[in-house]
């Protein structure tokens, strides 16, 4: 049971922690390849610009070099052409339009805009599909202009050719042609029209705007991909860095930045200067030297205190297959770590919880059977002896049972009826009396307490367990008292005791399934630190109430139960489906 859970738990959380590297592995290789391909575009772009500017000197960012090669280019053919306007269409293979793009010649930019329409439409759809230019003389009774924003344009005629980026082999033969768009001129000046020589000049200049374009395009494409896969790895829950082949970080995500409390600056700073540790620096030299699979666990103070990290790291190779890199992850397992020391601990608590109560029925009963002679009183004092540890068996194995369905998810069946809780809280004390010399048990409450709506057998394990922890962790015997008072539509119980206490830190963790406070004082005290997790379940789950503590360590705690005295049962029993 919670050995299978944790046992479970562990391995879901192994797969999940293989696909998330699987998938930072992916991501880094893009992203690294992404970078190689905009290296290379910039350049390229450098040298064609330093080259056209004649000044080696002059460095222009490439996108805005392109965009002002193509606004020359626009401008170029509305001179050459003798046209009034000039305009681009692309195609977005998304929506199967033709739309306007900047830049454009002659035409409003908030008219640009509004230029649109389906590629099966139109002069423009046409020259798009066929990719052969078409002229036209009168676009107002041309019935091929029809669906066209020419109106909106003001256009008179026009001539029309396809923009087509073309792919050659390197004997420079045409192996592939496809269509991105449509360049549109139109109304050309002196009232003439356009004409076959006006077809070849444009055609000639379409090439060189379609291959502007696309570069332009897909440099666009590529730098919102890289922001996109940044964006990705910079939110990953993981800490993820990318050390560069000659030890330079060229990527560290937030969760890696705020393990290592250093800013985004730390890009192009080595990476020993960043990382001290000798396990992490041996793990990145090892995996760039080509190990596989490598992986320490480091502990580390992060955000929250000092955290377990598993530390692992994966080579990073671009498309070639060159190293560019090493990936190193850093994942927080500190909660899988506490879970599986808290199942060590707590085979050995169920182990002794187990035998204790077994010895002890196994010394009487052989003592009662080997050994004649005993006055009767003392017989009786074994009998209840033994029949006292029995209950203790019964009540730890029923505590484990329950638990195991609780973690199954079953429901525990609660059935509701009125119960007296001041009688309850009668009989659990004197049940509890005969377990302790050392105790005084009280019971304060009010001459008028209501009946509330509850699951009797559930309630009497709910003050069993308060009562007998008080008890327990009192070792020096004291006062044990069960409050009960009213609060509006609720009751309050309360379990005091004079014992131990429970140290702040501790005192809303001592209702999580394992959770046993360790000091000197209950190091002797047994336990399987079920017994709260379980309370807690029956009361918030099974009742709609809340439990909580008080507590000062070496006066005493305080238990306080809240449950509604008319439960809504159908409210309850939905949760408990
Ligand atoms: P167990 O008593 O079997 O260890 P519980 O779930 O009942 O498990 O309690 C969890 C832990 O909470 C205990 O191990 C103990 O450290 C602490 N605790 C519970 N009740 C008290 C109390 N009345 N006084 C001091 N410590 C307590």
């Amino acid at each position: 049971m919670g050995d299978m859970q944790s046992r479970t738990e562990r391995g879901t959380a192994d797969l999940e922690i293989e696909s998330l590297r699987q998938q930072i592995k992916d991501l880094s290789s893009k992203l690294a390849d992404a970078e190689t391909l905009i290296k290379d575009f910039q350049q390229k772009e450098r040298a064609t610009a330093v080259r056209a500017a004649g000044d080696p000197a002059v460095e222009t960012a490439p996108l805005s070099e392109l965009d002002t090669t193509l606004r020359r280019l626009v401008q170029r053919i509305a001179m050459i052409l003798q046209a009034e306007k000039v305009l681009m269409m692309f195609f977005d293979p998304e929506t199967g339009e033709l739309g306007a793009i900047q830049p454009a010649y002659g035409v409003d930019e908030d008219i640009l805009g509004m230029v649109r329409l389906r590629a099966t439409h139109g002069v423009s759809g046409e020259v798009f599909r066929e990719g052969k230019p078409v002229i036209f003389s009168d676009a107002v009774s041309d019935p091929r202009t029809k669906h066209e924003s020419f109106g909106l344009l003001q256009v008179r005629n026009g001539l029309c050719v396809p923009l087509i980026i073309e792919r050659r082999d390197e004997e420079n033969r045409v192996i592939d042609r496809t269509s991105i768009g449509v360049l549109h001129v139109f109304n050309k000046r002196y009232g003439e029209d356009f004409n076959d020589e006006d077809v070849r000049l444009l055609e000639r200049m379409a090439k060189s705007a379609a291959s502007v374009i696309s570069n332009l395009r897909l440099y666009q494409a590529i730098v919102e991909e890289k922001e996109e896969l940044l964006q990705t790895l910079e939110s990953l829950y993981a800490g993820l860095m990318l050390v560069s082949v000659d030890g330079t970080v060229s990527q560290m995500n937030a969760s890696a930045r705020a393990l290592f409390k250093v800013g985004p600056e730390v890009m192009g700073s080595d990476y020993r200067d960043i990382i001290a540790d000798a396990s992490i620096r041996e793990l990145i030299e090892e995996t760039k030297e080509g190990k596989e699979g490598l992986q320490v666990e480091v502990p580390m103070v992060g955000e929250r205190g000092e955290r377990t990290f598993q530390v692992q790291a994966a080579q990073v190779k671009n498309e070639d297959g060159r190293l560019i890199g090493t990936v190193t992850i850093f994942n927080d397992v500190t909660e899988l770590k506490s879970i599986e020391r808290m199942k060590s601990a707590f085979v050995a608590t169920v182990s002794h919880e187990l035998r204790t109560p077994l010895t002890a029925i196994k010394g009487f009963v052989s003592t009662l059977l080997h050994e004649q002679g005993f006055p009767e009183e003392e017989r009786l004092e074994f009998y209840a002896i033994i029949d006292h540890e029995c209950d203790r068996l019964t009540r730890l194995i029923s505590d484990l049972l329950n638990i195991s369905r609780i973690e199954a998810g079953e429901s525990l069946k609660p059935d509701y009826t009125n119960v007296d809780i001041r009688q309850l809280a009668k009989k659990v004390l004197m049940i509890q009396k005969q377990s302790t010399a050392r105790h005084e048990l009280l019971l304060d409450v009010p001459d008028k307490f209501p009946e509330i709506i509850g699951d009797e057998d559930n309630l009497d394990q709910v003050l069993t367990n308060l009562v007998s922890n008080a008890i327990k962790y009192s070792l020096d015997g004291g006062k044990v008292t069960v409050h009960l008072k009213v609060d509006s539509d609720f009751i309050l119980i309360g379990v005091e005791d004079e014992g131990i206490g429970i140290p702040k830190e501790h005192l809303s963790k001592v209702f999580e399934r394992f959770h046993r406070v360790h000091t000197e004082d209950n190091r002797k005290v047994y336990g399987t630190g079920l017994g709260l997790f379980l309370v807690k379940h029956l009361v918030e789950k099974l009742h709609l109430g809340t439990l909580w503590a008080e507590s000062e360590v070496g006066v005493g705690s305080t238990f306080w139960v809240r449950l509604p005295i008319k439960l809504d049962i159908e409210k309850a029993e939905a949760l408990n489906k």
